[in-house]
């Protein structure tokens, strides 16, 4: 049976970039290595939309978020913590390990809630020495009002500090113009990479408040990174393989466009917005990203058989809930390496899994949907 991947990471990865990982290895200490870290660095520039500082670790994105934690606040310093789903969690559990104290603001899952709320925090507490959230929450599938919080966090001390560990390179994100400070990414979601690398963007305001830090770090210490980075290096052994998958991948991202490909998923996106609502079922976001759509499963209908069926009867891996709406959402992802006849197929499998679940709906209603859209928008 065919191999369908649409799940929020991994993500399938082009056969250009396969090819690439399997070439031979190169030492980390030449000048050929040096060149290829000094192109991946420009090419994510590219794609953080940054001037500022980018470094790569060979960790998983988790590794960059720990980091932007570690190196930037010091034990008993307040943050915000925007708490709306499993990976706002993470930068929770991460504060709370190196003593940080966290003004939560919790919202229920599948929801943003109001950028006003963290203006009105920051008056209430200046001495918050950062903000953390998420571009996409990837276990609900929401897009975070990123730019309005840059808008409200550029004009105080603190820092925003963002997870885009799902979102960069699919959903709509310029780094500088929204005044990000410190955003993370991870290799294996909308950069179409194998699971290993974590990178992190870091600005001015970030390193002048990162020269304060004292909390103890090794090899996440990104003083250190920084340093290399003035000669192309990494303080540890370089992850060839991965920068030269990398390379193809930035080189895909060029040739298509940033801002294309942007206009690419939201079309994506709304045509599986539209199969769903044509099948009768709800969507679990209230502001839906562009990077993977999170549906809820109806009364009714045993949400794991859904996944399950979806992968072991036909072949695809879509994403069930976590923790608290563990079966009661499933969550087609479209970040990566997906296109529109990805969606298609996706679209047409959910729908045999349905009527093999008793749901009752028009055969074909989904579909026509998303192909409608997917007809007439996609260019
Ligand atoms: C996948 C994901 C993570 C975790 O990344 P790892 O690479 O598994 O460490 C964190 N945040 C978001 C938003 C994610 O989608």
């Amino acid at each position: 049976m065919k191999k369908y991947l649409l799940a929020p990471g991994p993500t399938p990865v082009p056969s250009e970039v396969l090819r690439a990982i399997s070439e031979p290895m190169v030492h980390h200490r030449t000048p050929a290595f040096k060149a290829m870290v000094g192109q991946a660095i420009e090419g994510l520039k590219y794609v953080f939309q940054t001037k500022n500082d980018v470094l790569i670790f060979a960790s998983t994105g988790t590794g960059a978020m720990e980091g932007a934690v570690s190196n930037v606040l010091n034990k008993g310093e307040k943050a915000v913590i925007i708490r709306n789903g499993k990976f706002a969690e993470r930068w929770g559990e991460i504060a709370e390990k190196y003593g940080i104290v966290p003004i939560y603001v919790d919202l229920p899952w599948g929801t943003v809630g109001q950028p006003e709320t963290i203006e009105k925090l920051l008056n209430k507490n200046p001495d918050v020495k950062a903000v953390y959230t998420q571009l996409t929450e990837t276990s609900t599938g929401v897009v975070m009002p990123v730019k309005k919080l840059g808008e409200i966090v550029s004009k105080t001390d603190a820092l925003l500090i963002i997870d885009a560990i799902s979102g960069l390179g699919g959903q709509e994100f310029y780094m500088d113009d929204w005044k990000v400070d410190i955003c993370v990414a991870g290799s294996q979601k909308g950069l179409m990479l194998p699971p290993g690398h974590a990178y992190a963007a870091v600005s001015e305001k970030a390193w002048n408040k990162i020269q304060t830090s004292t909390q103890p770090r090794y090899y996440f210490d990104w003083k250190l990174y920084r340093k290399k980075l003035a000669t192309n290096t990494d303080p540890f052994t370089g992850s060839v393989i991965l920068i030269k998958g990398l390379l193809k991948a930035i080189e895909i991202i060029k040739s298509e466009g940033l801002d294309i490909r942007f206009k690419r998923y939201k079309v994506l996106a709304s045509a599986c917005r539209a199969a769903v609502d044509a099948l009768g079922l709800k969507m679990f976001a209230d502001t839906p990203c562009d990077v993977v759509t999170a549906v809820k499963v109806p009364e009714g209908i045993d949400g794991l058989a859904l996944v399950k069926k979806m992968r072991v009867e036909y072949g695809f891996t879509i994403a069930g809930g976590q923790a608290g709406v563990k079966g009661k959402i499933f969550r087609i992802a479209h970040m990566g390496y997906i296109e529109r006849f990805d969606i298609i197929a996706v679209i047409s499998a959910l729908e045999m899994v349905l009527s093999d679940l008793g749901w009752e709906f028009e055969w074909g209603a989904g579909l026509s949907a998303a192909q409608k859209i997917l007809a007439e928008d996609y260019k």
